[in-house]
């Protein structure tokens, strides 16, 4: 199928882009990678009138460090990341997770303002972003304004952007010399969207979890940041305690049932990540077996 007729209009400028945004309200849709609306268009499942193409704005584009942040901007693509050293320093978890968005072609195009705006409960990036407590940043016609990740999920393709907004930059704490990543998830084949997913960033001293966040995808309809793991930190995570926290956790996520994976598969197949994720992030390979 092809995309029913649209206009187009190449932004000049991030004031461009929100002029032009302003002019044609919910009729007009942002155009990064284009590696998840193209395909929308195409299958009819959207229609705008008009794109604005943001993809030549190089202000949108880049990663920097500043003032113990690291800001990548919103045009920043899949592959920049993987291939960012200060990425990897600062954010290894970006890194592990991009690896598994899609295929080297559409990390060629895709871009992380475009995966969060894009908001697919089954992708990587967005629950990234909430295990890293990182910041969103926003530019509308009134201004800048910024959300937490935690707070920029609404649901199933829904976020706090409104139609006249664009993503701007994300912003990730740099993670503090003790904290350590995991990242893993059961996909039918490399590339593929997850059945479930783990993104996960800890601070581990003296064998005990001093901060863990874990970032479930594919749960539910957004990222999730369990609650569950409250019940690991400042603790001494004996197997009992990991079975415990691995119930809550079940009980906690509201998964969907789809071609993929009933609900109950999903919620199981979350327990086992939990499990893996505890024994790799604490060096204790016997809290994996439960
Ligand atoms: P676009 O397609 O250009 O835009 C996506 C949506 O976000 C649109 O609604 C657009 O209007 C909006 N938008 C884009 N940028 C902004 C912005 N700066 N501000 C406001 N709104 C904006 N993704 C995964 O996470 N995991 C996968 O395993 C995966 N597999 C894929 C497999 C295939 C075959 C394909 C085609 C895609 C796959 N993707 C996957 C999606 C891919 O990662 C996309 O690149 C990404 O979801 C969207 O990025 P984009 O830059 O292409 O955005």
């Amino acid at each position: 199928m092809k995309a029913a007729a649209f206009a187009y209009a190449r932004a000049t400028s991030v004031v461009n882009a929100l002029e032009l945004l302003a002019a044609h309200g919910d009729k007009a849709k942002v155009l990064s990678g284009g590696q998840s609306l193209m395909p929308a268009m195409n299958l009819r499942l959207i229609s705008p009138d008009i794109l604005v193409d943001i993809g030549g704005l190089a202000e949108l584009r880049g990663i920097a460090v500043r003032a113990g942040v690291l800001v990548v901007g919103a045009l920043t693509r899949h592959v920049d990341l993987l291939r960012s050293t200060d990425v990897a320093l600062h954010a290894p978890l970006l890194r592990d997770a991009v690896g598994h968005v899609a295929h080297p072609a559409i990390r060629n195009r895709g871009t992380i303002g475009g995966s969060l705006a894009h908001a697919d409960p089954a992708s990587e990036l967005p629950a990234c972003v909430v295990a890293l407590d990182a910041t969103i940043v926003i530019r509308g016609p009134t201004g800048e304004r910024r959300i937490a990740a935690t707070e920029f999920f609404k649901g199933i393709y829904e976020t706090a952007l409104s139609p006249d907004e664009l993503l701007v930059a994300i912003e990730v704490p740099i993670a503090d010399q003790g904290s350590t990543f995991f990242f893993q998830e059961y996909a039918r084949r490399h590339g593929d969207y997850a059945v479930v997913g783990l993104a996960a960033r800890a601070v581990v001293a003296t064998g005990r979890f001093a901060d863990l966040r874990l970032g479930f995808f594919a749960v539910g309809d957004r990222p999730l940041l369990a609650a569950a793991a409250g019940r690991l930190v400042n603790a001494s995570v004996t197997p009992a305690l990991l079975a415990e926290a691995a119930t809550a956790l079940a009980n906690e996520l509201d998964p969907q049932e789809d071609q993929q994976a009933t609900a109950a598969m999903r919620r199981h197949l979350a327990t086992v990540l939990l499990r893996r994720c505890v024994a790799a992030l604490l060096a204790r390979p016997e809290l994996e077996a439960g």
